[in-house]
Parts: structure tokens; C-alpha cells; sequence
């Protein structure tokens, strides 16, 4: 066992279906983030959320792609490091269409706020 101090809920097991996108980045990555925590891991994807805001803002397209690349890696690794299957968890919650409203398309009566 090493000393180094890591966070308790951070999980190297892969967690990403065989063939999605989250075990790609698993397979890069996982290791190193593993060993990086979540508390680090976080200050990453939070640093990316700002960079693709910026280019959100900006409107060109190759800026788009890189930053909504890096988040979308970000966020399944965050996935991978608490045991979640990104797709699955996602799938699960709209499976039966808006979680408020339960149609597809979503028929509430105003713009719901993030669940
Ligand atoms: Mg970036
Ligand atoms: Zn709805």
C-alpha cells in the first residue's frame, strides 16, 4: 500500500458500457484520474465548463467541438470515479420522457429548471 492520501470515493474499477465513449476515456485515462480524486478531478471540469461557456459565446465552430469534447471526457471520468455508468444514469432518468411531465416532447406548462 502506498501513503498517498487519495479520496475515499474515488473508484478505478471501469464503469463504462464495453464500446462507449466513458470506457475510451476510461481506458486513457482511469489510472491517473483514479489516482488524482475527485476534489481534483472536479477543479478539471470546472476549468473546461468555462472554456466551452467562452466558446458557447464565441460561435466558432472547431472551438465547439474541442470544448464540448473536453467536457464530455470531464464528466465521464467524473462518472467513472464514483462508480456510474454515464449513459445508463442518463438513459434511466428520461427513459420515460421529462421526469417532470413524463411526455415526450417534454409538455410542461413553462420551462422547467434543471432537475
Ligand atoms: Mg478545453
Ligand atoms: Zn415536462
Amino acid at each position: 500500500m502506498s501513503g498517498t492520501p487519495r479520496s475515499p470515493r474515488a473508484e478505478a474499477r471501469p464503469s463504462g458500457a464495453a464500446g462507449s465513449f466513458q470506457a475510451l476515456i476510461e481506458q486513457i485515462y482511469l489510472e491517473r484520474d483514479s489516482a488524482r480524486g475527485v476534489p481534483g478531478t472536479l477543479l478539471w471540469f470546472v476549468e473546461e465548463v468555462g472554456e466551452l461557456v467562452r466558446a458557447i459565446r464565441r460561435g466558432e465552430r472547431a472551438n465547439l467541438e474541442e470544448e464540448f469534447g473536453d467536457v464530455y471526457a470531464w464528466l465521464a471520468t467524473l462518472a467513472s470515479l464514483h462508480g456510474l455508468d454515464l449513459e445508463a444514469v442518463g438513459r434511466r432518468k428520461y427513459a420515460a420522457g421529462c421526469p417532470r411531465c413524463r411526455a415526450t416532447p417534454c409538455g410542461c406548462p413553462h420551462p422547467p429548471q434543471p432537475a
